[in-house]
């Protein structure tokens, strides 16, 4: 199923939740919801399952207008952060509840639930367990019977509210992954609300970065992680290096160091921020064109990554680069060395383009 959403915006009194969103999202695809809290994710998610109405703007599933349709002919399934199971129903009669609940004519018969409700035990990981009542879970199980219950009518539109936000981070991960293959499985059209950026990243296909009730940009992982479009994508996706200062001849002047920027001359002779990611810091040992000194002051090995503090010569001030191991034992690193960094890539911004 498509989704598209045109134009929404939403009012509580005098405040506005959400600011004409636009969004469009393909049959089959994963998408994140992701922001701070208190950004509209969670009035977005609920907007597009019915539970709540839009102020303005419509929302159109396989291009038919569904604005004024209600949650249940909505059909889509809905899993939230706090479980939700009914704590007087077993497993089974949770997992099975939207089947027993329709209309004589459409609900199947008792031993096609029951087979029903077997297989998605087998998918979640949960057999031998339906007769257990919710309280005989531990959360991660609970969640998968949540995400259970929600398939057992088979969606074609998946929408969950920070659903495993109350689960340890080895849960999580592992439930995550998980959810991406049920996903795939199922042919589903996914989205779902995080304020984690790790969580976006590792399971989406997209993400929408959400900020004060406006989308900021929407891209693939990789696309908002490497070429955020604002100085609150890059801050809110990961790690950043700031050089602030100006620029003169495309060359982004900060302090004694010198960076060359794409050439555009946009920001020529305006007070900016260079913004730059850990693992775009590359290390040389010679000074060569472009480059700046610095003092390595902190290692990290973690995996295959190298984490590492430097501090910049002549200036009270520290950068963070991430290196890959190999290149890390090529250039035979120690505490102490003094090395020359040069980034690949500088995004810059002025202060106009800090939006909020
Ligand atoms: P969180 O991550 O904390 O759940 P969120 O990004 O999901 O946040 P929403 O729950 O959508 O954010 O809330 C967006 C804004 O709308 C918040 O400022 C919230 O206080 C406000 N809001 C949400 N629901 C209502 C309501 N029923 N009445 C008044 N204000 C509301």
């Amino acid at each position: 199923m498509s989704i598209d959403i045109q134009d929404v915006s939403k009012n509580f009194g005098d405040f506005k939740a959400l600011e004409e969103i636009r969004l469009s999202i393909k049959k089959g695809e994963l998408v994140a919801l992701l922001g701070p809290s208190g950004s509209g994710k969670t009035s977005l998610l609920r907007i597009i399952a019915g539970l709540e109405s839009a102020t303005k703007g419509s929302i159109h599933f396989n291009g038919n207008d569904m604005t004024n349709v209600n949650a249940v002919s909505r059909q889509v399934g809905f899993v939230f952060q706090h479980y939700a199971l009914f704590s007087h129903m077993t497993v089974a009669d949770n997992i099975s509840y939207g089947l027993r609940v329709r209309p004589r004519k459409k609900r199947p018969s008792k031993n096609e639930i029951k087979q029903k409700v077997d297989e998605l035990l087998g998918l979640v990981k949960l057999d031998g367990l339906q007769k257990r009542y919710p309280s005989q879970l531990s959360g991660g199980q609970r969640q998968r019977v949540a995400l259970a219950r929600a398939l057992a009518v088979q969606p074609e539109v998946l929408l969950l509210d920070e659903p495993f936000g109350a689960l340890d981070a080895k849960v999580r991960k592992e439930l995550r992954r998980w959810l991406r293959n049920l996903h795939n499985q199922f042919d589903v059209t996914s989205i779902f609300v995080t304020h984690d950026q790790e969580e976006a990243m590792d399971v989406a296909d997209r993400i929408v970065v959400m900020n004060q009730g406006r989308i900021e940009q929407i891209g693939t992982p990789d696309e908002v992680y490497e070429n955020p479009n604002s100085p609150f994508v890059f801050d809110f996706l990961g790690n950043v290096n700031l050089f602030k200062g100006r620029v003169k001849e495309g060359n982004l002047k900060s302090g004694t160091i010198t960076l060359r920027t794409s050439g555009s001359t946009k920001h020529e002779d305006k007070d900016v921020v260079g913004y730059i990611r850990p693992h775009q810091m590359q290390l040389h040992q010679s000074n060569i064109e472009g480059s700046f000194p610095i003092k390595i002051s902190h290692i990290q090995p973690v995996g295959p990554i190298v984490f590492i503090e430097a501090e910049k010569l002549d200036e009270d001030e520290t950068i963070d680069i991430e290196l890959p191991k190999n290149e890390f034992t090529e250039l035979g690193l120690k505490l102490g060395d003094v090395v020359y960094s040069k980034p690949k890539h500088v995004h810059v911004f002025s202060p106009e383009e800090f939006s909020i």
